[in-house]
């Protein structure tokens, strides 16, 4: 399988462009980038960073809102991607399947 990565949005993916934002001047990555895994509210983004970490996966989260928008929702609410290194991406993968196909609530995708 193979991956090309968009520098733009950090997402790794298997097509000829980004499916984010379209771009087509996209490379191959490499094992470092940081490649966006998932987005969830910050309850399971923390949990699944966890989860990650106990596997030997470095974990970068980044929230989503600014802090206005966390105010009015409250921080539960709060969104947030996770992001991994691409040599990393198939096993973070698997653990969010693991993680997230059995939980089946209204908000965790
Ligand atoms: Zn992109």
């Amino acid at each position: 399988m193979k991956f090309l990565y968009c520098e733009h949005c950090h997402y790794a993916f298997e097509d000829e462009q980004c499916p984010a934002c379209g771009n087509k001047k996209v490379r191959e990555p490499l094992s470092n980038d940081a490649c966006f895994l998932c987005e969830k509210q910050m309850m399971w983004a923390e949990m699944l960073a966890e989860a990650l970490k106990n596997n030997g996966i470095p974990v970068v989260l980044k929230k989503r809102m600014g802090m206005g928008m966390a105010l009015k929702v409250g921080p539960m609410m709060e969104r947030c991607k996770v992001y991994v290194p691409f040599s990393c991406l198939q096993k973070a993968r698997e653990i969010v399947d693991e993680m997230f196909s059995e939980t089946n609530g209204s908000d965790v995708t």
